[in-house]
């Protein structure tokens, strides 16, 4: 992997806006009893073997549950120890003050039928619109670098735009979707309203089966064009492959 990954290390070498960040890092981190230019490079390391780092649009991704680098999210995420003279130790010893990453289900309205679904549920109310701002603001105040809004459908969301509005750049901001109701357009405009990325669901690449398991006969291709929507759109995409439990052997990979 680390192979794979040294395109990309050298384009961040060469970036800019990449060496400011990490000098800022460096004078956030540096009185730190951990801290040593070795165990950062160990630390690094362990990542760059392990996931695959991507560029886009001038940022730099390793995982999900990362937050981008660079950006005000990564210094939240910082900003995340408790202890704010010692970074590292409060990291190590997850001394924090607030979660590294939030999945907010901000509706539980949705069009599908997914059998293994956890989260849809037409007889409840969901939080209003106010509540989830205050939450929000709560989250952002307690120094959480990453939320997702996740559903249900999150873009049956009727105040969908407000909700994004008012996540600030302190933290990154996903959709967890199935591209229901998604239109080229409506990418945009979610990119305008501060959304960083879309993970967009998926249960198979076999149409029919993926019908089958989300009982809606439009998912599969509502998924393939929201690919294409989010990506032209120019938000951070990828694919979220639910793979049950049972369905995962030696034998078998659906
Ligand atoms: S798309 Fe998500 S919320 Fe909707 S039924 Fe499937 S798992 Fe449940």
């Amino acid at each position: 992997m680390l192979l794979t990954n040294l395109k990309v290390i050298f384009k961040m070498s060469t970036d800019k806006n990449v060496r400011l960040q990490l000098r800022q890092t460096k004078e956030m981190i540096k009185n730190d009893k951990l801290y040593s230019t070795f165990k950062m490079l160990k630390f690094a390391l362990k990542f760059l073997t392990r996931d695959k780092l991507t560029s886009h649009q001038g940022i730099y991704y390793v995982n999900f549950a990362f937050p981008v680098f660079p950006s005000p999210a990564f210094i939240t995420f910082l900003n995340l120890a408790r202890d704010k003279q010692n970074i590292l130790t409060s990291h190590a010893f997850c001394k924090k003050t607030a979660p590294l990453s939030i999945c907010l289900t901000i509706t539980t309205k949705c069009n599908y039928d997914c059998y293994y679904c956890g989260s849809k549920d037409k007889n409840k109310t969901d939080l209003s619109t106010d509540d989830w701002k205050k939450i929000i603001a709560d989250l952002q105040k307690m120094n959480t670098p990453i939320i997702f809004f996740t559903g249900g459908e999150p873009l049956l969301h009727p105040d969908l735009k407000e909700l994004c509005q008012c996540v600030t750049d302190k933290s990154l901001l996903y959709i967890l979707t199935t591209g229901d109701g998604l239109t080229l357009e409506r990418a945009k405009k979610l990119k305008e309203y501060g959304v960083f990325g879309l993970g967009i669901s998926l249960t198979t690449c076999d149409e029919i089966i993926d019908i089958e398991k989300r009982q809606h006969g439009k998912c599969y291709q509502n998924a393939i064009n929201a690919i294409k929507y989010s990506v032209k759109a120019g938000l951070f995409t990828t694919v979220i492959a639910v793979i049950p439990k049972n369905e995962v052997n030696e034998k078998k990979v659906v």
